[in-house]
């Protein structure tokens, strides 16, 4: 339902959950985040129920700090609003993080397919068989994280904005759409993600709307945007006039 990701010098964990509450007003279920501290690991915290429940939970037990993350609330469509169901979900042994906003009409047909290779699955949702699938593919690439995007995308079927990031890649979120919004907010030295521009418009007005089936990757040096083929792709950005 509502996406944000931070990369930068910033503590990504405050500007996750600001960003998290500036999305409240789409409505959700359960809310969590994923943060890659400052000796490279990554952690993550997920809770059923309102904000304030992710934020009890930081509380009792924090994460480490760091300067990477993405956050998500989730409006659950396949399995119950549950903890397990609530995102981020974790593949690659637990190393990479994902989020996603809308359905994978095909998730049954993927998940008996890695079910059959020997993988397993922790929750009930069509999003973890996109984390999974992206963690075989991210092997499968050589830990090259867009190109295991662009092997993933072209599997899936429906409406997504996933977004990643994996703890051999600090400083790295990586994200793609198809038939679901991701705009890109740009800061000097810091990068931002969102499903709409609530999620960052606080710390800046400079932002690029990603086109239908492209992928995206922030750094706190720069943006690069391609097609699912791996071509690179020219963005105009634009200034966001919006009463925050
Ligand atoms: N289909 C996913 C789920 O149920 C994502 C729902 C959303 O867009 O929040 O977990």
């Amino acid at each position: 339902c509502g996406i944000v990701g931070y990369v930068g010098p910033r503590e990504s964990q405050d500007i996750l959950l600001a960003g998290l509450a500036r999305l409240e007003y789409r409505g959700y279920d359960s809310a969590g985040i994923a943060v890659i501290d400052r000796e490279g690991s990554l952690g993550m915290r997920k809770k059923a129920g309102k904000l304030a429940r992710l934020r009890e939970a930081l509380d009792e037990a924090p994460l480490g700090a760091g300067t990477t993350g993405i956050g998500h609330t989730r409006w659950a469509t396949h399995g119950g609003p549950t903890d397990l169901n609530a995102h981020p979900h974790l593949a690659d042994d637990d190393r990479l993080a994902v989020i996603h906003n809308g359905i994978i009409e095909n998730f049954s047909a993927l998940k008996a397919e890695l079910e059959a290779e020997g993988f397993s699955f922790r929750s009930q949702t069509d999003t973890e068989v996109a984390a999974v699938l992206l963690g075989r593919e991210y092997r499968a690439a050589g830990g090259d994280l867009a190109a295991a995007f662009r092997a993933v995308v072209s599997r899936l079927e429906g409406a997504f904005t996933l977004l990643a990031m994996h703890e051999d890649h600090p400083g790295l979120v990586v994200g793609a759409r198809r038939n679901s919004p991701l705009v890109i907010g740009l800061g000097e030295g810091e990068n931002f993600l969102g499903s709409d521009v609530a999620a960052f418009v606080e710390h800046t007005r400079r932002a690029l709307a990603i086109g239908q089936d492209q992928i995206v990757s922030i750094t706190p040096e720069g943006v690069s945007v391609t097609d699912f083929d791996g071509a690179v792709v020219e963005v105009e950005p634009f200034e966001v006039s919006w009463d925050a």
